[in-house]
């Protein structure tokens, strides 16, 4: 029931896990991260609370880098297990992606995959975006396009945030009928889908409109619509605070 997300030159994981605890409130009943560090990509998820995953990223560490992604899941499609867990990866486990919302489409899209030779290791509606999105950066190499031509066939209410170990130092996230917030930070950006997650860090927000993708990267972000056309970002400061 949360994402959050971050491009710059902090521990990613850190930043991650700490925005993910401050959408704790939200409910949920698994947790996940992906960072990108040593031209891979490495991810860990476990079912139940935080502690689990802190528990698991302390007996198996992941290495240190700056972009990372990290989730925090209330089930539709499912159970809560480790292996429904967000991110979801590709078969080559290059790229990752975290969703919240349903993806209704999700199994003419599977079949299709399975078709092609994908094998799909979860029971859930997200993971066949991972797949779909290695599919499409293999021919675009450009997630954000890879992001916007899969968006194109998913039915339903998303909020999605993906990483590629091949675009190391670019996150990208895509909403439809479902919240997703960026922070600009100083040479740092963060994706959330709720301002909570990165208000310790900075104040200066975009807020992304209905069926738009965007593109974040150290030195600023780039907003398009599903169909590519550059989108108008409007820029605001939050003033509440959130310090409690
Ligand atoms: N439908 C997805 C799942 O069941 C995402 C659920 C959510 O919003 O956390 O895994």
């Amino acid at each position: 029931c949360g994402i959050v997300g971050y491009v710059g030159s902090q521990s990613a994981l850190e930043i991650v896990t700490a925005g993910l605890k401050r959408l704790e409130y939200r409910g949920y009943d698994s947790a996940g991260v992906a960072v990108l560090a040593d031209g891979g990509l490495a991810a860990a998820r476990k079912a139940g609370k935080l502690v689990n995953l802190e528990k698991e990223l302390t007996e198996r560490p992941l290495p240190t880098g700056t972009t990372g992604i990290g989730h925090t899941r209330w089930a539709t499609h499912g159970g809560p297990t480790d292996a429904n867990a967000h991110p979801h990866l590709d078969n080559a486990g290059r790229v990752a992606v975290v969703h919240n919302g349903i993806i209704e489409n999700f199994a003419g899209l599977r079949a299709e995959l399975e078709e092609r030779g994908h094998e799909l290791g979860s029971e859930t509606d997200t993971e066949v975006v991972a797949h779909l999105l290695a599919e499409e950066f293999s021919v675009t190499a450009d997630l954000a396009e890879a992001m916007r031509l899969v968006c194109r066939r998913l039915e339903g209410a998303f909020t999605l945030v993906a990483v590629h170990a091949d675009e190391p130092d670019v996150v990208v996230g895509a909403r439809r009928n479902s919240p997703l917030v960026v922070g600009v930070g100083e040479g740092e950006a963060f994706l959330a889908s709720d301002v909570a997650a990165f208000i310790a860090h900075t104040r200066s927000a975009i807020e992304l409109g209905q069926d738009q993708v965007v593109e974040l990267r150290r030195d600023g972000v780039t907003v398009t619509g599903f169909d590519g056309r550059p989108a108008e970002v409007r820029s605001y400061r939050v003033d509440w605070d959130a310090a409690a």
